[in-house]
């Protein structure tokens, strides 16, 4: 018993501290990848090289980072030849529009809080139910590790539930096989309303490695409305969780805070 409680005691709290902190990440963790329009150089040649749709190029020619479609590879940092694109150790990317992921300047909108009265319906409590539809399993491995003592998702109060009749919204992960379609369009159905929908990975947003497949749908866009996408390939436990407290509004909302500076008068 001695024994048991002095390695307890030497254990001590491994819990993450998020959302207190910042969180350290190795230097090797790929997170939100940040663009520099002004260092780009021949962005139709970086496109061509592109192992995704990371970097698009607009009719009129001008470039765009899509985080929704980035794999998060090296491949991806190493196709930009000029430097314009890099990648951070910056965890926070979800977003509550598709249109958040898309940036011409490297500025991506992360994921604003619900309306009231949704928050006060999940705020406390919020129960999901994961549907894996069409994946390779990375994005679930990490979702199975938000229910680890590191993540303890549960202390926000969000579980996995393993009906969708008992959920307040559905996880997706997968590019949407045409085989999961129908499995993913009744697992909504059966969610009681009013409900969320999270898609998360590259595959979940626009079918990741998987896109243009005949058997994919490209994600889930086509067929559901979508209220969080969270971004990776697979995302960080952290990227989804950050995501997830941002729409619950248990998170300090950056791009508000922004406009309040922007708009309160400057007393010097
Ligand atoms: S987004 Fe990446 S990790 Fe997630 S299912 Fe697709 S290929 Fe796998």
């Amino acid at each position: 018993m001695l024994r048991f409680l002095k390695a307890r005691l030497r254990q001590r709290t491994r819990t993450s501290e998020f959302p207190r902190g910042t969180p350290e990440f190795p230097d090797r963790f790929r997170g939100r990848p940040v663009f520099e329009p002004s260092r780009c150089g021949d962005c139709a040649a970086c496109r061509a090289r592109m192992p995704s749709d990371l970097l698009q190029i607009t009719p009129a020619g001008r470039p765009v980072l899509d985080l929704g479609a980035c794999l998060f590879s090296p491949e991806e940092a190493e196709a930009c030849s000029s430097g314009a694109i890099r990648f951070t150790t910056e965890h926070a990317m979800a977003a509550g529009a598709r249109e958040g992921l898309r940036s011409t300047t490297g500025e991506f909108q992360l994921a604003a809080a619900l309306e009231r009265k949704a928050r006060a319906l999940f705020g406390r409590s919020l129960r999901l139910r994961s549907v894996v539809a069409g994946s390779c399993g990375g994005c679930e491995a990490e979702l199975t590790a938000l229910g680890n003592v590191v993540f303890d998702m549960a202390r926000f109060g969000i579980q996995f539930v393993a009906s969708p009749r008992h959920a307040d919204g559905i996880v997706i992960t997968g590019a949407v096989s045409t085989n999961m379609r129908d499995a993913v369009l009744r697992t909504y159905e059966a969610t009681p309303e009013p409900r969320l929908v999270i898609a998360v990975g590259a595959c979940a947003i626009n079918g990741g490695p998987f896109r243009g497949s005949p058997e994919v749908g490209d994600g889930v866009a086509a067929e559901l409305p979508v209220d969080l996408w969270v971004p990776g390939c697979p995302p960080h436990p952290l990227t989804l969780l950050d995501g997830l407290l941002r729409l619950l509004g248990r998170l300090p909302d950056p791009q508000a805070r922004r406009a309040a500076a922007e708009t309160t008068p400057n007393k010097r």
